[in-house]
């Protein structure tokens, strides 16, 4: 059976040394509970740091905690000190971390960061490689291991690989910014599947791709190396039954007395976080300050409870914010403090899950406002843990959970007076709205839990592999590829339909305005000189370019799709009436699409109009082929006309012509007993769809198609003709 290896930076458990002896902590945290629940459910390893520098640790204290993590199915990897300070201090934490959330002057570019990073990676790498076996499933976890899945690919070429970011992919534009861009990219197209929270951060890494590596891509998908690579959303949920269920533990219960008890009647405000600087505490406790004094009917009746769970304290800059915010509390509670109120509750450390329950259960409102945060799982704790529906949730936009937390009170985190109005709407906000506003939450996050997430994860994983597998069936090599040239060779009358762009000669600049090169046109004079052939070109080009470049091949040429015909040695014929009143209409939105889009084009040729965007911006191109599309499609409700979208095309043609239609003129003519069609485009595929079963009809590129085989380049196609002209 096929196993699961987890790899993230961190195992589930940490290990440390107290007077000789070592010990063993469960991590608290989402990523550790959230990805139990998946482990769990499988066979497999978990590959990752326990937590402690190696230099402390004996080879007997390393054997101990290896024999004892096996029984887990964890698999230790020690690192070192240096390795800890560069790779995981470093490069993760002040490279990756700021950068990714939106702070590009806390970065730091290290070179010395950067080496360790690639090392580090190596040796999860290894570790890893030494875990798997044929078929597993392998999930890398978060920025640590950007690098992971393209060294797995090396050694691993046909590794199932998962990737899964937890923190935000920021705009390609701050993203740039890395000097080692290229590099941290490259390393994770060498997963199967990319994961990240939202579709946001999905729109970013695709327009990353596409501007630093120059891969494009089509509904998420990105073609690499003859490999699929998928990139979606998969929202991380909570473990939504845990929290739901905790209220009614006599324990919490009790817990929420307590609380209750020591606040009185006053309402409760709450703010939970790891301390950090992109969860905006500072900025949150001086939009606080400011409500208090903006709104002085409140004093008194309001408390917050501020828990700062201790971060990466061995980080300097994480110091120095644990210092302002105890200044800051203490400023706030000594100017406003009275008798009996302390306006700002505050604790510097880590709640055990029942007493973090029981907060969550008591408190009136959260205020969670990061001012970045891939997901935050606070947020959808809290309005799991309000089994009564009471309670209101200000939740910031610029985190992951705000894209499915709508009905919380949203607010831009660095719009003080925004969030001063929202801690006022919440405290008075009627109990019968804040029950409907929770209740629908909270029916989302229970159908998508932790364990949905991690499921989905997974399905889409195992599906892209099917879905590989499917394609590399099609893929016209070995014996099918054989059985093609023998039964070719056995033929009698051959028909051979072959498509120009994109089939015969690759789209580069230089073919569309210097034609064939000699190669081809050998190729084709090689095929065209045996009587017992019949060569069919097909191409939506215009008569005259094909005419010109072509023209000598002793071959039949179909221009515009099949508008034009030109048998050998004849004069083109029109086969079907040409109308040209409708061009009328669609030309001057072509016209003016070409004038606001940079590099694109209009071309008219006798039963089309086309609009060109290869050369343009490729994301300015997509969105104003989409807007072109909508405009086109209102104007051409009672013309004779169709809108068709290819490859950095929309082409405007007559409803009647086709590649299909015309190869079926050819298909009828005679009892062929050899057919090869082959195309690259939709258009194309009008083609590949009239094509009897017995034909061998081959696609260029490896999307799914209605040809029976695939084959990757041009150089493939012409190799192939090669072998059947006998050159
Ligand atoms: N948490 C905890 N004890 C605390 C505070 C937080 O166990 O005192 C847990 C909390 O339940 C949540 C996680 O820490 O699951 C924080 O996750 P989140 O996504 O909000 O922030 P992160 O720390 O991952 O940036």
């Amino acid at each position: 059976m096929a196993k699961l290896i987890v790899v993230s930076n961190r195992l589930p458990v940490s290990v440390t040394k107290r007077a000789g002896e070592v010990q063993f902590h469960r991590s608290p945290g989402g990523l550790a509970t959230g990805l139990a629940s998946v482990f769990e459910s499988h066979e497999g390893f978990w590959v990752g740091w326990p937590g402690m520098a190696s230099e402390r640790l004996t080879d007997e204290d390393k054997s101990e905690i290896s024999s004892k993590l096996m029984v887990e199915r964890y698999h230790p990897i020690f690192l070192g000190r240096k390795e800890v300070e560069n790779y995981y201090e470093g490069f993760s934490n002040k490279t990756i971390w700021p950068l990714f959330h939106y702070f590009p002057r806390r970065a730091i570019y290290e070179n010395r960061f950067w080496q360790t990073y690639k090392q580090v990676n190596e040796r999860f790498c290894d570790e890893v490689i030494k875990v798997t076996e044929a078929g597993d499933h392998i999930w890398v976890q978060d920025y640590h291991l950007m690098l992971l899945p393209q060294l797995i690919r090396q050694k691993l070429p046909k590794a199932e690989i998962g990737w899964f970011l937890h923190i935000p992919f920021p705009s390609s534009e701050l993203f740039r910014l890395l000097p080692w861009r290229g590099e941290l990219l490259n390393g994770l197209l060498g997963a199967d599947l990319i994961g990240f929270h939202t579709h946001d951060y999905v729109r970013h890494f695709l327009s990353s791709v596409c501007r630093i590596m120059g891969f494009e891509h089509t509904l998420g998908r990105l073609n690499i190396d003859e490999r699929i690579v998928k990139v979606d959303a998969f929202p991380l949920g909570i473990d939504y039954k845990r929290y739901s269920e905790a209220p009614e533990q006599e324990a919490i219960q009790q817990e929420v007395k307590k609380i209750r008890q020591k606040v009185g009647d006053r309402k409760i405000i709450i703010s939970v976080d790891r301390l950090d600087y992109t969860k905006g505490i500072i900025e949150r406790l001086e939009a606080f300050d400011l409500f208090l004094s903006q709104n002085r009917q409140y004093r008194g009746k309001v408390t917050l409870i501020m828990v700062a769970v201790p971060s990466r304290t061995r980080v300097e800059d994480y110091e120095a914010l644990r210092n302002k915010l105890e200044q800051l509390v203490g400023r706030i509670n000594g100017e406003l403090g009275m008798l009996g109120w302390i306006p700002v509750w505050y604790l510097y450390r880590s709640l055990p899950f029942e007493r973090l329950t029981a907060l969550y259960h008591a408190a009136d409102v959260a205020l969670v406002t990061p001012l970045r945060d891939g997901m935050n799982l606070i947020a959808k704790e809290f309005i799991a843990a309000k089994t009564d529906g009471r309670g209101v949730l200000i939740l910031s936009e610029m985190t992951g959970a705000a894209s499915e937390l709508g009905e919380a009170v949203i607010v831009n985190s660095n719009n003080k007076a925004e969030i001063v109005a929202a801690i006022k709407t919440a405290l008075e906000m009627p109990e019968k709205e804040q029950v409907e506003r929770n209740r629908a939450m909270q029916s989302r996050l229970s159908r998508y839990d932790v364990s949905r997430w991690g499921k989905d994860f997974l399905s889409a994983l195992v599906e892209l592999r099917h879905l590989q597998q499917e394609l590399s069936v099609r893929k016209l090599t070995g014996d099918i590829r054989q059985k093609l040239i023998s039964d070719f060779d056995r033929g009698k009358r051959r028909l051979l339909i072959l498509d120009y762009d994109g089939t015969l000669v690759g789209f580069t600049d230089k073919a569309e305005e210097a034609g064939p090169d000699k190669e081809v046109l050998g190729l084709l004079g090689e095929l065209c000189g045996d009587a017992n052939n019949e060569v069919v070109i097909i191409s939506g080009r215009d008569k005259t370019t094909l005419g010109k470049w072509l023209g000598e091949v002793d071959a039949t040429l179909i221009a515009e799709h099949g508008g034009w015909i030109k048998r050998k040695g004849k004069d083109w014929k029109c086969v079907v009436e040409l109308r040209e009143d409708w061009k009328e209409t669609i030309r001057p939105i072509l016209e003016l699409y070409a004038d606001r889009t940079p590099r694109s084009a209009v071309e008219e040729k006798d039963f089309s109009l086309v609009w060109h965007c290869r050369r343009a911006d490729p994301e300015l191109a997509y969105l104003r082929a989409q807007e072109l599309k909508g405009a086109l499609m209102n104007l051409i409700a009672n013309l004779d006309v169709g809108v068709f979208e290819g490859s950095k095309i929309l082409e405007v043609r007559h409803v009647g012509i086709n590649k299909g239609r015309a190869a079926k003129l050819w298909l009828e003519k005679e009892n062929w007993d050899f057919i090869l069609a082959a195309g690259d485009d939709y258009t194309d595929e009008e083609m590949f769809a009239v094509m009897p079963e017995e034909a061998y009809s081959i696609k260029v590129g490896s999307s799914m198609s209605k040809s029976r085989y695939n084959v990757e380049t041009v150089d493939e196609v012409r190799q192939l003709l090669k072998e059947l002209a006998g050159v």
